[in-house]
């Protein structure tokens, strides 16, 4: 652990907003005071104390620090919860659930790490500042104590709230080493609280790259998710990229001398599908083909679905790419040249179509206003209709009074009809097909679609 922190606690300095302090007395009240009744000490530390000092209110789960060893934590929780978690026990940690608040009371640590793995030895400690101390960054470093709500900053995390400075509490080589997640820890909190890290954070991550061989792919998968999850997550995709982090999991980034498009990756903040469209947007600039692309994914045990939402978006992108190109050079995508390729598109990728305009805005901005425009108007008045067809195989049979492949040509002769020339009845979809069937060939290819 690096030097004793400088700034000692503002003794009894109110840290909380009112509605705060009055929310989180009716939730752990109680509990905090089973723990002063015994003795123990009770903090509210991390992204609790972190989120609420920025004014974001009360989210996500209360994690609690104590003096307390696990033993005497699962006696005094068990008063209090409807439900205690036991599985982190020898790790210092009990999780407890009391209707619908759920806390992590951890006991303070003093851990060391082998250097082979990311898991501490655990030591436990009765010391707040030294709890305080092995965390990842000192914004995430202050504690509460409950009763009295005093906050605990020995290592400046408030200032560097205000200032947006993203530091670490200790020597950052260290931290880094022990546990290298933090590394993308470090991108996902620059981004998240819109910090600036420091030159010092910066360079350690340079050297400790490699480290992260030592983490499993599934936690890095997670916590990249985590990242691409965020409203605005593009500082820290570009952090990732700077510090070489990004090459390094996501190979071919490596040397790719691409930038990371800002704009277009945090555009896309309130779409359901922004993970996907971000893993599309930064795999379709590197990858030369789509297996390439899920090979990236699967390497860090992305869930299939997902990597079929990456892939799907990623063609419906290309395809869109190209097809705006085309729509501009026959004549600027205007209404008669462009509808029959918008149609194609909708038909082949409606349900990707936005997801794809953000990718191909965020990669390049290459795309036609006017094609743009006409795409949307096709896929709100002929989406629905555009995507199936108005007569099944069984009508078409009936139809032609017969089966076999021919049943599979007219559907997509019909399919063909509709893009060209727009949605069909099915009346009109079978008095063409009677049509088709007469003026066909018993033998194959017609004279009736070269006469269309
Ligand atoms: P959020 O829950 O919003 O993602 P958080 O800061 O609460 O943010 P958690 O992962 O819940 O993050 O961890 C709680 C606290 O535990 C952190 O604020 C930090 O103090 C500490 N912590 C978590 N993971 C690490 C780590 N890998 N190294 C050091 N400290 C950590
Ligand atoms: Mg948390």
């Amino acid at each position: 652990m690096g030097s004793t922190p400088a700034r000692a606690p503002p003794p009894g300095t109110p840290a909380l907003s009112d509605d705060d302090r009055r929310e989180l007395s009716g939730r752990i009240g109680p509990l905090a005071a089973a723990f002063t009744r015994a003795g123990h000490r009770f903090f509210l530390v991390g992204g609790l104390v972190r989120d609420t000092l920025l004014g974001h209110g009360l989210t996500g789960d209360i994690d609690i620090t104590t003096d307390a060893i696990p033993d005497q934590i699962a006696q005094l929780v068990a008063g209090w919860a409807d439900t205690v978690w036991e599985q982190g026990k020898a790790f210092g940690t009990i999780g407890a659930r009391r209707k619908d608040t759920a806390v992590e009371i951890t006991t303070h640590r003093a851990e060391s790490y082998d250097s082979g793995s990311r898991k501490p030895h655990v030591r436990f400690s009765d010391d707040i500042v030294t709890d305080l101390g092995r965390r990842d960054f000192t914004v995430n470093a202050m504690a509460i104590e409950v009763p009295g709500w005093t906050l605990y900053d020995p290592f400046g995390g408030l200032a560097d709230l205000a200032n947006g400075v993203l530091r670490t509490p200790s020597e950052p080589e260290g931290l880094f080493s022990d546990d290298p997640l933090r590394m993308l820890r470090a991108a996902r909190f620059s981004a998240q609280l819109a910090l600036a890290p420091t030159q010092e954070l910066v360079t350690a991550i340079r050297g400790m790259r490699p480290r992260l061989a030592i983490v499993s792919r599934e936690r890095i998968g997670t916590e990249l998710t985590k990242l691409l999850e965020l409203p605005r997550p593009s500082a820290g995709v570009r952090f990732l990229a700077d510090t070489g982090l990004l090459g390094d999991l996501l190979p071919p980034w490596q040397q790719s001398g691409t930038a990371v498009p800002a704009p277009g990756f945090d555009a896309v903040g309130d779409l359901d599908e922004r993970v996907e469209i971000r893993w599309a947007i930064l795999l379709g600039l590197v990858c030369d083909d789509e297996a390439t692309a899920a090979r990236c994914l699967s390497a860090l045990r992305i869930r299939g679905a997902t990597i079929q939402g990456v892939i799907a978006i990623g063609r419906a992108a290309r395809a869109l790419q190209t097809a705006s190109a085309d729509a501009a050079a026959s004549g600027g995508g205007g209404p008669d040249t462009g509808r029959p390729v918008a149609r194609r598109l909708v038909a082949d990728h409606g349900p990707q179509l936005d997801a794809a305009t953000a990718t191909v805005t965020a990669w390049d901005g290459s795309l036609s206003e006017t094609f743009v425009r006409l795409l949307a108007e096709v896929q709100t008045a002929e989406g629905e209709a555009l995507r199936r067809l108005p007569v099944d195989g069984h009508r078409v049979m009936e139809v032609l009074g017969r089966s076999g492949p021919v049943v599979g040509e007219a559907l997509a002769w019909l399919r063909n009809q509709q893009i060209e020339h727009g949605p069909l009845s099915s009346e009109r979809a079978c008095a063409l097909l009677a049509e088709w069937d007469r003026r066909r060939p018993q033998s194959g290819t017609g004279a009736f679609e070269a006469a269309h």
